[in-house]
């Protein structure tokens, strides 16, 4: 009998792809970890021990069957574990790079609980999709029948639109993509840099799409260019997958001060710059930390993708000021830990009070000493100001990341009809998943409120499900009325 080649994690020890190092990252904006080589990640994979009721998957939002794609990884059967993988998602190369997976797969795996390490499962999932690009594994999109007598709208091209398109183009509906942007991808093109995402491996997913007959629609803004109403008379079904926008507002004098600037504008001329785009406000200087002494507020994600982007662009100095501590903060700890080694310094329990300016720029922030008090309703601990502690800060640049919040869709769209909760996210009833109007479903950040790409990718696979069982109930009803007018 062959060996079990499995359950190798007490012989094996975990190791994560090699990071650069951080003074050459630092320098570019090339993602910071190398790719594995196959015996590294036929290796790794092998130290999983095949539980019977396996948490990484069941934490996986995606429920990706991870232990059978790691055992034939493990087997050097390697096409076949991308076909496993690619089963459950439309971009899994991509999830393998940007999920928290300390948080969802791997920091639910026995082996961590063990005291092993848990299995690499984000690094090996990418090995196997990206190995699937090189070899021309992946299949083109190829509808599988012909339901081209019904179309198919949805408002915006981020992971939650990319993937219902994908899965209502399988299927054979027309499917017409709109998006504002200039290029597809939403936060994944625009949002989110470089040095966690190339743009490569992006936009060779948008272009299978297009190759596979979804028609994009770009720099075409619904409320702009066509209402909601008008929409829904050119499609038999309407998705929005808008994500959220509104960046929120620091209350503090001064905040209008120039040189104060919001996270996602910096982020996106950033992105635009590594596109090779001309970006008037980066060469001018208003949005490119060269130089300069930056200050970013806020402990997120967007947060940590801000202050590293300062680093790559050659700041002088990149503080992140946060109102809670380390272990209070919503972003990664993984990305806290990559910005730390690549020079930036984190101001820990500290809130801006005030801004000053000199000479119409920005010259420093005022900020004030927090401490943690009573949990609030949802549990975290309410920072409050600690009295008399107030220190300032030099800043030629400030970055404004506190999170987003859901543009007023109804307004936008001149569709008061479309319900919203008290959050602004969009209503829908959750079995359906369709808005208040009839045809218009909702899916995606829109609908959860700022949250993860694998939450995106299931919204968008729950949601073209729904909205290809409507299609077929539209389509039957439509031939039984003819039926009945013909007999
Ligand atoms: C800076 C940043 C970093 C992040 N990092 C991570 C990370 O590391 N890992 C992770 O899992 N998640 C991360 N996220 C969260 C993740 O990007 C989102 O949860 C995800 O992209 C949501 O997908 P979506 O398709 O719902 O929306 P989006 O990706 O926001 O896409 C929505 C699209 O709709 C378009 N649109 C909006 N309004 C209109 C309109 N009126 N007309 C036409 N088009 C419109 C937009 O242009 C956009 O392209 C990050 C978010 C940010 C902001
Ligand atoms: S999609 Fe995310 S959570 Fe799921 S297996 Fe991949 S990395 Fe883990």
């Amino acid at each position: 009998m062959s060996e079990n080649p499995m359950l190798k994690f007490v012989a094996i020890g975990q190791d994560y792809p090699t990071k650069r190092a951080a003074d050459l990252r630092a320098q570019d904006f090339a993602e910071i970890a190398k790719r594995y080589a196959v015996e590294k990640a036929e290796e790794q994979s092998a130290r999983c021990s095949q539980c019977g009721v396996p948490y990484c998957s069941t934490h996986c939002p995606l429920h990706n069957h991870i232990p059978d794609w790691l055992r034939l990884t493990a087997e050097g059967r390697l096409r076949e574990a991308y076909e496993l993988s690619n089963a459950t998602s439309t971009m899994p190369e991509i999830c393998g790079r940007i999920c928290p997976q300390d948080r969802l797969c791997e920091g639910n795996c026995v082996i961590e609980f063990s005291g092993h390490g848990a299995v690499t499962i984000g690094s090996v999932e990418k090995f196997i999709t990206d190995t699937a690009w090189d070899e021309g594994w992946i299949e083109p999109l190829v509808p599988l029948g012909d339901r081209s007598g019904q179309s198919v709208g949805i408002i915006g091209a981020g992971p939650t639109g990319m993937t219902a398109a994908e899965y209502l183009r399988a299927q054979g509906y027309d499917v017409h993509v709109y998006d504002r942007h200039d290029r597809a991808g939403g936060l994944l093109t625009y949002g989110i840099p470089g040095f966690k995402l190339e743009k490569h491996v992006v936009m060779r997913r948008v272009k299978r799409l297009e190759d596979g007959g979804i028609v994009f629609h770009l720099g075409f803004e619904v409320g702009r260019d066509a209402t909601l109403a008008q929409l829904r008379e050119k499609h038999d079904a309407l998705l929005v997958a808008t994500g959220v926008y509104k960046a929120r507002a620091i209350k503090a004098p001064g905040v209008g001060s120039p040189g104060v600037v919001k996270a996602l504008d910096y982020l996106i001329a950033s992105n635009r710059k590594g596109f090779g785009d001309d970006v008037p406000a980066f060469d001018a200087g208003s949005l490119n930390a060269a130089g300069k002494h930056v200050v970013v507020v806020g402990g997120g994600d967007t947060a940590m993708d801000c202050v590293r982007t300062a680093v790559r662009q050659g700041a002088k100095s990149v503080k992140c000021l946060y109102r809670r501590d380390r272990a209070n903060m919503p972003g990664s700890q993984r990305e806290v830990s990559n910005a730390e080694e690549e020079g930036v310094e984190f101001v820990w329990l500290s809130a801006p009070e005030a801004f000053e300016a000199a000479e119409e720029a920005i010259s420093g922030v005022r900020a004030a000493k927090m401490r943690l008090g009573a949990p609030d309703a949802s549990g975290r601990r309410a920072p409050e100001i600690d009295p008399g502690s107030e220190f300032r800060l030099e800043a030629d640049l400030v970055i404004k990341a506190l999170g987003f919040d859901p543009e007023p869709l109804p307004q936008l769209f001149d569709a008061p009809d479309l319900s919203v909760t008290r959050w602004g996210t969009l209503r829908i009833d959750h079995k359906s998943m369709q808005s208040s109007i009839d045809g218009v479903f909702a899916a995606g950040d829109i609908v959860r409120g700022a949250s993860l790409v694998v939450w995106a990718i299931r919204d968008g696979r729950d949601v073209a499900e729904k909205m290809h069982a409507y299609l077929k109930a539209k389509a039957s009803a439509k031939a039984g009325a003819r039926e009945k007018v013909a007999a």
